[in-house]
């Protein structure tokens, strides 16, 4: 057993994590050493490593691509945001051994969309795909109390039926990229077509003066995303704080401490670079 406190991320691939980096930077800030460590899982056998990653004493993991279903399957209970997203990102391990499921996707984001002060309240939002990250963002985005939130995706059903998931919980409505209507405040583009190097079809009055173009990919460079939006003279920033928020959110449910964010992005900006 690790002397100190273990804690993990689990995916395949994984190698390509920055979650070591981060949280050995939350612990070195904190003055709280804890063990944090890349596994790499089998496809098929994620709940064969987390029994044997709790038999080693794990108290907690991160889990991304592609387990974040299974990981939801085999905990005990789910907290309510990890419920509405329909996916887990955080295993935690109570005192009696409970295995919760958690979500910190949702409030990493808007951990990082407050620190950029980005237009919330009272905003018109318009938030691009329908996927597993999407899920985890809507009911906290609709928390900060938008004007409206628009879900425009390429496969339109899934937008819609989003909207309909969420439509107790505020404003929201659900279209194709063709029926995007008006300017938007926030523009937030949670499609995975950036890592293909590819442009949603967006309209070309799509921003509010003084409008943030968020892109929850990130990379040395700006995606093709940022480099369309910029042309219209608005804030843009990449997903990687983010990825540090999300992290944070983990850490706070593990050791209920919370830590400070900037550094640790600031260390991992220069690291990309
Ligand atoms: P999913 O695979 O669940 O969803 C992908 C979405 O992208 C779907 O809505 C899909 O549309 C859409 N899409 C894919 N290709 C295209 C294209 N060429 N044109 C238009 N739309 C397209 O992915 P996730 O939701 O898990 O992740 C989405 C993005 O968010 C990824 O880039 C991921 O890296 C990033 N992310 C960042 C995080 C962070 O911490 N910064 C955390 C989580 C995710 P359709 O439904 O029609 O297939």
């Amino acid at each position: 057993m690790s002397e100190s406190p273990l804690y993990a991320v689990f995916g395949h691939p994984v190698a390509h994590s920055k979650s070591p980096m981060i949280h050995a930077g939350f612990a070195a800030q904190l003055g709280d050493p804890v063990c944090y460590e890349a596994r790499l899982a089998p496809v098929d056998d994620f709940p064969g490593c987390w029994r044997a990653f709790m038999a080693e004493g794990g108290l907690g993991a991160n889990v991304t691509v592609p387990f974040k279903q299974e990981a939801a399957a085999l905990a005990d209970r789910l907290s309510e945001r990890a419920r509405l997203a329909g996916a887990v990102n955080t295993l935690i391990v109570t005192e009696d051994n409970t295995v919760v499921g958690d979500n910190t996707d949702g409030a990493g984001l808007l951990l990082d969309l407050e620190r950029l002060g980005a237009p919330l309240a009272g905003a018109r939002i318009l938030v691009l795909g329908a996927g597993g990250a999407v899920r985890g963002v809507i009911d906290p985005l609709l928390e900060t109390g938008p004007a409206e939130l628009v879900i425009a995706n390429r496969t339109v059903e899934k937008a819609t039926a989003l909207a309909e998931l969420f439509n107790a919980r505020g404003r929201v409505c659900g279209c194709g990229f063709e029926a995007i209507d008006g300017r938007f405040d926030l523009v937030i583009n949670a499609t995975s077509a950036s890592l293909a190097g590819a442009l949603p079809p967006l309209p070309e009055t799509l921003f509010n003066e003084g409008a943030l173009a968020y892109d929850m990919m990130y990379g040395a460079a700006p995606t093709v995303f940022l480099e369309w939006a910029q042309a219209f003279g608005v804030h843009c920033v990449d997903g990687l704080g983010m990825l540090v928020g999300q992290a944070a959110e983990s850490w706070y449910q593990w050791r209920g401490t919370r830590p400070d964010t900037t550094p640790v992005l600031d260390a991992l900006r220069a690291d990309l670079r």
